[in-house]
């Protein structure tokens, strides 16, 4: 299986086997991976604050205004974390190479946090005004399930 850019045009080769939901479901990853590999990688914090100050006032009407935005190593639980008492927010380096609208969605997500600490109604209307939340969540979903020890097969 492989992906590439031509003439403007995404090609994506598969298998002729497969069934149509594989098929969405690989053509999807496919993407993801591409969409990684072009993006414009955000790897200093200057860089990091620049876009989340981009962010706020796109989606949040620049209501959120963070103190600090940094790259942190040692975050290995969480994707990103926010102290709304300092405006502080750390984004774990983990996220550094995935598509780019997924290390968005987890600093907007930040940002939101600044604006409502918890996860309630009011914070995830915040979040809509951003077009891909749900494929973000799933990507990152599909990080954190394919890091799962394998199961073992029974006999
Ligand atoms: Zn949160």
């Amino acid at each position: 299986m492989s992906a590439y850019r031509e003439d403007g045009r995404t090609v994506v080769l598969i298998p002729d086997r497969m069934s149509a939901a594989e098929e969405k479901r690989w053509v999807e990853r496919m993407l993801d991976r591409l969409d990684a590999r072009e993006s414009r990688q955000i790897r200093g914090d200057d860089e990091l604050a620049a876009r989340a100050c981009e962010l706020s006032r796109k989606y949040l009407g620049g209501r959120a205004k963070p103190r600090s935005v940094r790259w942190v190593t040692n975050q290995n639980t969480r994707w990103g974390s926010c102290t709304p008492s300092e405006g502080t927010i750390r984004l774990s380096h983990r996220l550094q190479g995935m598509p780019e609208y997924v290390v968005d969605y987890v600093l907007l997500h930040e940002l939101a946090h600044l604006l409502e600490p918890d996860h309630g109604s009011r914070f995830w209307a915040l979040l809509e005004a951003y077009p891909r939340t749900e494929r973000a969540r799933g990507y990152l979903e599909g990080v954190v399930a394919a890091r799962l020890p394998a199961q073992r097969e029974s006999h």
